[in-house]
């Protein structure tokens, strides 16, 4: 059998390699670094970290952890190279993206079954059956697809926005005003923490909000993604906003005494020389940016190795388009993958693209989607089901226990815990029964 995967991002990279492992020979394509989107895109690397170099929390009873342990089970490649590239980040799994980059693309290479196919760009479906003989294809373009390969996909399309932190270097900062540490100790001390007190964010708040921004165009409708929302927005509603929300202080003490908020800043490498300032995404202008982020205790003479952005990111209706499978209705023989189809962030992109080589793989042996769901119970079914579900207004989803249905009376931290732990027993037990070959590659 032969696939053809457009994108060689997350999805389509982990697609690639779970095809290969299944014996279908592959052919991944990719448009850069010919055509390198430079909003967004920073190198020419396969499997690109664009912002964060975070894969969400370890810690046991989290929904990312979950998520990743199911993720484990079916035998992600990618997960477990981000494992081998991790870098140190208290109870996260924070990865060298360069280095994770590089091993991806080793993988691709030494795998003789898939010739890779770089500076391709494809801008319908129809160009690419006509361009590309498959069995089966997989498009995983990405957040940035263009408007005419999405209208060829979907004829109808979403769009949403969220935006990057910017990443500084550790030697311009001034440590005697900041400390090192986990929230509640959790975990290695692996982060930067900037304490504030009440007058010092009301200024940092107070510059934020009257700070010249990049403005919206007329084409341009600002639908965030919650959690991507940059923090000039969060300003907006309210003094408090972000000291509740991404700079709350929580699980914190700076001499004695809990400080009023915390902006954190994350190691981007092992050498912890360049950090990445947490949850501080803006569409600040970059000379403002500078200013602004200078006013903060410690930060007096920071110096950016990439300022913050806002972007439009592209997804489909995946309940209007897709079936069960993540294959296009209307189509025969092609699937979508990774962000495309309305999950949202790095984790979910690769379970996507293992999903997609999973049910291409289902689907050459004669199996038909319906049947083919992990338990109500599991991250991924829920994400799964969720990604299915009809909605008025169907916006990208990532990993959370909201997901899971397991009803329950628990208080939160048990029932976290009896989430995680019934999620892995189900998921363990539908795996063994859907697949009768190993597929956790980790014991390999
Ligand atoms: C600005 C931004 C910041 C983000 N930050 C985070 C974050 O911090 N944490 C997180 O968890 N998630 C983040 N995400 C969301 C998401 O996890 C990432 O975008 C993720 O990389 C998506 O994986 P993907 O495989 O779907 O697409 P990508 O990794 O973007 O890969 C798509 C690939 O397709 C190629 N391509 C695109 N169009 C064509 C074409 N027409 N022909 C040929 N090739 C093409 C591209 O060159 C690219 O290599 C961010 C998204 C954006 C846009």
């Amino acid at each position: 059998m032969r696939s053809v995967i457009l994108g060689g991002g997350l999805a389509g990279c982990e697609a690639a390699l779970q095809l290969a492992r299944e014996g279908f020979s592959v052919e991944l394509l990719d448009c850069k670094p010919q055509f390198l989107n430079r909003d967004v895109y920073l190198n020419p690397d396969l499997a690109e970290l664009v912002c964060s170099n975070s894969l969400k929390s370890e810690a046991p009873s989290t929904a990312s952890y979950l998520f990743k342990q199911e993720m484990k089970i079916l035998g992600s490649f990618l997960l477990e190279t981000a494992y081998r590239c991790s870098v140190p980040a208290g109870a996260s799994l924070a990865v060298n993206r360069n280095e994770f980059s590089r091993k991806v693309l080793k993988m691709i290479c030494d795998t003789p079954s898939i010739i890779f196919n770089q500076g391709v760009k494809v801008n319908s479906v129809d160009e690419l059956k006509d361009r590309y003989k498959g069995d089966f294809y997989v498009v995983a373009t990405g957040p940035l697809t263009e408007q005419s390969l999405l209208f060829s996909i979907a004829g109808t399309s979403g769009s949403f926005y969220d935006a990057i932190a910017p990443l500084v270097t550790l030697e311009s900062i001034d440590q005697s005003e900041c400390f090192w540490g986990s929230r509640y100790g959790k975990g290695d001390p692996d982060f930067l923490n900037v304490p504030l007190n009440k007058e010092q964010y009301e200024m940092f708040v107070n510059e934020l909000l009257q700070a010249d921004k990049i403005p919206w165009t007329s084409i341009e409708k600002p639908e965030f993604f919650e959690r991507c929302m940059p923090i000039e927005v969060l300003a907006e509603r309210g003094f408090k906003t972000l000291s509740f929300g991404p700079f709350r202080p929580v699980g914190f003490e700076f001499r004695g005494k809990r400080p009023y908020a915390v902006i954190q800043l994350r190691a981007e490498n092992e050498e912890k020389s360049v950090l990445n300032l947490v949850g501080c995404q803006t569409r600040m202008r970059q000379g403002e940016q500078k200013r602004v982020f200078r006013t903060l205790p410690g930060m007096k003479n920071v110096e950016f190795v990439r300022y913050g952005s806002v972007h439009r990111n592209s997804f489909i209706n995946a309940p209007l388009v897709l079936d069960n499978g993540v294959k296009v209705k209307s189509m025969d023989n092609v699937f979508i993958a990774g962000q495309l189809t309305g999950v949202e962030g790095y984790n979910e992109s690769i379970f996507s693209g293992l999903w997609a080589a999973l049910n291409i793989v289902h689907k050459s042996k004669g199996g038909s989607s319906e049947e083919f769901l992990p338990p109500e119970n599991t991250m991924t079914g829920g994400l799964l089901r969720k990604m299915m579900l009809h909605s008025d207004n169907f916006q990208p989803v990532n990993a959370n226990f909201s997901l899971i249905n397991n009803p329950n009376t628990l208080k939160k931290k048990e029932r976290k815990e009896f989430y995680v732990k019934s999620g892995i027993e189900s998921f363990s037990r539908w795996a063994e029964t859907t697949f009768k070959n190993k597929r956790d590659i980790s014991q390999d």
